[in-house]
């Protein structure tokens, strides 16, 4: 079995690597060639933590294996990032461990890149404002992989918390971009794409915020009870998804289906789009809003790369089992 630790990752993996593997395995599902279990997340009733696995199999690729972690939120105290996970790999023939890779920068590179995936099929064109709801963690990794998914030429960001707006502004300087910290209604005004990345709990962006032809990627919610923006927003618009079963149970779409303004029917999943099953923006005026509640899949792709990077590079630690 090879151990890839997380320090190695950084050095292993690029935006552009996790991008290729994300959009890959999108299109792989849509083919129905790999296939999400469904998702085990639970209070352990210890450090106020959640604990869960994602796991999944990709026929094409051969990647099977499951994502193990979740959230733990006293870690910051320790010096340590509160999101903690692990990858590991089996062989698809014999079943065997064949890898353990660290999955902490992971999937903040795949996160972002389902987001950038969505910008690239589903934005207009012409799109050249990039509105941020959340100035957290992920935030960075989202600005960056949307930026290279699209040339935007500025960008407008709003948090609850504004002494974490610098995150925001740091990552547009160093991608050369103007940045401003704008009010929601502001944001919405402006902003022909916006990316909302937030723990939140309750709806943030409003239906009224937001004008026509804008594409949203709603990347925070990813647990039940979780919300981002209003229910009558997916109602208006045209809704994508990375897989349709999370979308409805722990996604963004939990609540506008739970309120009958949304059939689950009606939500695309975007392999769909990014493999030529399904059409994506049908025209300049809609609305489509991305629904992104991260599947194993994306960690097993990045994953598998990671792990053949480091056994190219010899920066695989073998164990034998
Ligand atoms: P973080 O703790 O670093 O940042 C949290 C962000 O949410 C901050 O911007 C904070 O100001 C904002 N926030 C907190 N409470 C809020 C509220 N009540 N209303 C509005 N904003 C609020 O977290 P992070 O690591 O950046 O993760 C952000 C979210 O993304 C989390 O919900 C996390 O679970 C989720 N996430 C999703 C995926 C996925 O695949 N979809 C992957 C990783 C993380």
């Amino acid at each position: 079995m090879l151990i890839v630790p997380e320090r190695e990752i950084a050095g292993l993996v690029s935006e552009a690597d996790a991008y290729d593997a994300v959009e890959a395995v999108f299109a792989a599902m849509a083919r129905g060639e790999a296939v999400n279990f469904p998702v085990v997340r639970e209070a352990i009733g210890h450090a106020d933590a959640l604990y869960g696995f994602k796991g999944g199999f990709d026929r094409a690729g051969l990647a099977l294996g499951l994502k193990a972690g979740g959230y733990w939120p006293g870690n910051m105290g320790r010096g340590l990032t509160n999101h903690q996970s692990t990858v590991f790999l089996f062989d698809a023939d014999t079943g065997r461990a064949s890898a353990m890779v660290g999955g902490n920068l992971l999937t903040a590179l795949r996160t972002a890149a389902a987001a950038a995936v969505s910008v690239r099929h589903l934005a207009r064109p012409d799109a050249k404002v990039l509105g941020m709801v959340g100035a957290g963690h992920q935030s960075a990794f989202q600005m960056r992989a949307v930026a290279r998914a699209h040339g935007f030429e500025r960008v407008v960001g709003w948090n609850l918390h504004p002494e974490m707006l610098g995150r925001l502004a740091d990552t547009a300087a160093a991608l050369g971009l103007p940045f401003r910290a704008v009010s929601l209604e502001e944001l919405g005004a402006e902003a022909d794409v916006i990316v909302t990345i937030t723990s939140s709990f309750a709806p943030t962006l409003l239906d009224a915020h937001v004008r026509p032809g804008t594409h949203l990627a709603c990347m925070g919610t990813d647990t039940r009870g979780k919300q981002e923006v209003e229910a009558a927003l997916l109602a208006r618009a045209r809704v994508f998804c990375d897989e349709r079963a999370q979308s409805v149970s722990i996604g963004e779409a939990q609540h506008a289906v739970a309120a009958g303004l949304l059939a689950p029917e009606a939500i695309t999943e975007i392999g769909a789009v990014v493999a030529g099953l399904a059409p994506g923006r049908r025209s300049a005026e809609e609305i489509t809003l991305f629904d992104g509640t991260g599947v194993a899949l994306q960690d097993l792709a990045v994953a598998a790369r990671a792990v053949a990077r480091a056994r190219d590079r010899g920066l695989a630690i073998e164990v034998a089992l």
